[in-house]
């Protein structure tokens, strides 16, 4: 194991688990918490989920699961730079999208549209807090525990944001939302790989796709400055070596200036201990820079990718499947295999929403497809 700085977490101070276990035999406590979360039945179901692109448009985009381990590789790097804990960064990674629905972001807003439509005590749906709930909550595996029984660090990390409506009743995760203290480090750094995993593999799906080009994107600054880098370097380049050296290389300098920066705060800040950290302000971040160059980045990406007609075509149809699946399934629980029925409304609300989220892409079509079509 590399070196372990003072401010990282260290798996022998963990906080602990919900259910008290037996030490793990020839790991560490976040290894067993990554390895668990690898072994779980949400990770693999990630590879039928969508990012940007649904899972049957073409075999090469972004699913759940290659941009989780896409973000577990960036976050290692950052994480060994930084003299963190890996293990923990790694298992903070992979799980932190296993609460998504199918259908990305369209399906998580249409499903908590319904749950505060038809059960608006309910409170909502978000995929970060049902990310949470798979660990804690649904995962089946275990003889005396539900859930997956992680360590704290592990499930602070996966709740990256939450309102003080829900922190209240999250317990021991939530209360840093309420004390406004912040997470570890490996749970900031983690948060800003992602960013930095999604930026750069949606402008590489969205060219693949044809929904973007690069005459577009060199309005972007920090597309165009690493652009005109490679041109000067390689002037004869074939398209797809093309944009596999500009992306490499944003990758490259945003993993660099993250890395530098937090450095810097930690030089000028002095965290000795883990609670320093989770007292001082935020101590990973970009440089203010790159940080508006990321935001240019995305605010392309919004315009141009996101809200792209063939996409929002696909959302829409996405919305529509999740909301009639969610009346069918409340207008008639019976049409519910029984170990999804409840007896109170309240309840039978949030198992359903448990089990659309728990959906891939194409069980949704299939099941709207059932319910709808003879
Ligand atoms: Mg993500």
């Amino acid at each position: 194991m590399p070196r372990l700085a003072p401010y990282a977490c260290d798996p022998d101070r963990s906080a602990g688990r919900r259910h008290p276990e037996a030490e793990p035999q020839g790991r560490n406590h976040f290894q067993r918490d990554r390895d668990r979360i690898v072994h779980c039945h949400a990770f693999r179901l990630l590879e039928y989920k969508t990012q940007v692109f649904i899972n049957h448009e073409g075999d090469l985009f972004r699913t759940r699961l290659t941009h989780s381990i896409e973000v577990a590789q960036i976050a290692r790097t950052i994480a060994r730079n930084l003299e963190l804990h890996e293990d923990l960064i790694e298992a903070i990674s992979l799980a932190h999208d296993l609460g998504h629905t199918p259908f990305g972001h369209a399906g998580q807003d249409e499903l908590n549209a319904c749950m505060n439509e038809f059960a608006p005590d309910a409170g909502g749906f978000e995929h970060n807090l049902q990310s949470l709930r798979v660990v804690d909550e649904l995962e089946e595996r275990y003889a005396e525990f539900n859930g997956l029984n992680l360590c704290f660090e592990t499930r602070e990390g996966i709740l990256k944001h939450c309102s003080a409506r829900h922190a209240a009743r999250l317990g021991d995760v939530g209360r840093r939302f309420i004390e406004r203290r912040q997470p570890s480090l490996e749970a900031q750094v983690a948060n800003l790989a992602d960013e930095i995993a999604y930026n750069n593999h949606d402008i590489d799906d969205g060219l693949r796709s044809g929904l973007i080009t690069i005459e577009q994107l060199l309005e972007v600054g920090i597309f165009a400055r690493h652009h005109d880098a490679v041109v000067r370097r390689y002037p004869r380049l074939e398209r797809r070596r093309l944009v596999g050296e500009i992306i490499r290389s944003m990758i490259n300098t945003l993993v660099i200036d993250l890395t530098d920066t937090t450095r810097a705060r930690l030089a000028e800040l002095k965290p000795a201990s883990l609670d320093d950290v989770r007292a001082a302000p935020t101590l990973a971040s970009f440089s203010p820079e790159v940080r508006r160059e990321a935001d240019e980045l995305k605010r392309f990406l919004m315009r141009n990718l996101y809200r792209h007609s063939r996409v929002m075509r696909m959302t829409g149809k996405a919305r529509r499947i999740v909301r009639e699946l969610f009346v069918a399934f409340r207008d008639e629980p019976r049409l519910l295999s029984g170990e999804y029925q409840r007896d109170e409304p309240v309840q039978q609300a949030r198992a359903i929403a448990d089990y659309i989220a728990g959906m891939t892409d194409r069980y949704a079509i299939s099941e709207h497809r059932n319910l709808f079509q003879m």
